[in-house]
């Protein structure tokens, strides 16, 4: 008896419906140009929006840390993984999220794994974007309660589904900018909802912290609603270039995570090196506000140039989907892009549903306009001459 036979046979079928995941080993540190294949790559794929996760300042002050406090901290949170480094970032992050307080997690997917199950147990409803990142999937199937899932930033579809369940506490959670479609959540609505009907609303910021607002503070500044949101979760991963994942909001939201949530409780802290390096990104941030401007310049320009190149383009952030249908046609372009020296993968299902494969080019603040443009001649051919 064959033990393996179904898994075998599943990832027989994900190759061949053009769904099998291959690991791509990039041979460089990550940044705007990476070496792939032994070649040079323009990088139109990573979450290092502010091109921070090689930066020499942020490594010089990584390297003292590392001289001082070493490699790991030797525990969880609450027992031997807090240090100094730990308590800066979080009073880092509360400033610069214009909360009272802010806790760190291991990952913006323990953050979300943590957090939902820990506000929301049984007899709760969340209501929950049908496009949310898989974390918040998770975690609200990880809480004993009940997920609501609403039509795509649809506000009507939201009050109608609340209006349901007249009386019963909850949640409301969305992306605040969508992982894949780099579309923004319609916050003004989301939170008067909230408010209305007396729910909690929590935002995941990981793709909007150093990209929305003027000086890359997210959502809320994007919309002129600073303090509005109850809940603020991101990453530290992709414009902050480190690792880890964050909550911000009022003290009584911490101190009760902190004693709920199991996946800060239970889980080895962040290496202090980690930390002390989101630290140092977010204060260069606001020391260099030229970079969150050129990220933002230069959305405005790939976007233009895409169009340009007969691609409908359009997004306020920095991730731009290049839609394209088929499974293995997106494979295809993508692999004809990688040969030019384009590197942008194709995102497939389940990452979005089946027939919707997709290109999702991520920018950064280090792209030149002229790479941006050579970029997205490439893709027009790309696309016109393979779909
Ligand atoms: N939320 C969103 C919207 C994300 O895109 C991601 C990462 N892909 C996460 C949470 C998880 O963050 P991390 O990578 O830090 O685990």
């Amino acid at each position: 008896m064959n033990k393996w036979r179904r898994i075998e046979e599943e990832l027989q079928s994900l190759q061949e419906q053009h769904l099998y995941r291959e690991i791509r080993v990039i041979e460089s540190s990550q940044h705007a140009h990476v070496r792939y294949r032994n070649r040079d790559m323009l990088m139109l794929a990573s979450n290092s929006y502010l091109d921070f996760c090689d930066e020499e300042r942020i490594k010089a002050y990584a390297a003292q840390v590392l001289t001082e406090y070493g490699t790991g901290s030797g525990g969880s949170r609450l027992t031997t993984g807090t240090t100094v480094c730990h308590i800066q970032l979080e009073e880092a992050l509360a400033r610069f999220k214009g909360r009272e307080s802010a806790m760190v997690f291991n990952t913006g997917f323990a953050a979300n794994g943590g957090v939902l199950p820990a506000l929301c147990r049984g007899g709760d409803i969340i209501y929950s974007d049908e496009l949310n990142h898989a974390s918040i999937i998770d975690g609200c199937r990880q809480s004993r309660a009940e997920t609501v899932i609403y039509r795509h930033n649809d506000m009507r579809d939201l009050e109608r589904k609340i209006r349901e369940h007249p009386g019963q506490p909850g949640l409301i959670v969305s992306d605040g900018v969508f992982s894949m479609d780099g579309d923004m959540v319609d916050l003004p609505g989301l939170v008067e909802l909230a408010d209305t009907y007396g729910l909690l609303s929590m935002i995941d910021e990981a793709h909007a912290t150093g990209v929305v607002g003027n000086s890359g503070r997210g959502c809320e500044e994007y919309f002129h609603m600073e303090g509005r949101t109850d809940i603020l979760m991101g990453t530290l991963s992709k414009a902050i270039g480190a690792e880890g994942g964050y909550v911000c909001g009022s003290r009584t939201l911490t101190e009760y995570l902190k004693n709920r949530a199991r996946s800060y409780i239970f889980s080895t802290s962040l290496s202090p090196v980690t930390v002390a390096a989101a630290k140092r990104a977010l204060e260069l941030i606001e020391e260099e506000p030229w970079r969150v401007r050129r990220l933002q310049e230069n959305i405005r320009w790939f976007c233009r140039e895409l169009q340009k190149n007969g691609i409908d383009a359009h997004s306020e952030t920095a991730i731009i989907p290049i839609r394209i249908g088929g499974e293995e046609k997106a494979v295809q372009v993508s692999e004809a892009l990688l040969e030019q020296g384009f590197f942008i993968p194709a995102i497939r299902y389940p990452t979005v549903k089946k027939g919707e494969a997709m290109l999702r080019a991520a920018l950064m603040a280090t792209h030149t306009k002229e790479e941006l443009t050579a970029a997205a001649a490439a893709i027009g051919r790309a696309v016109n001459c393979l779909t």
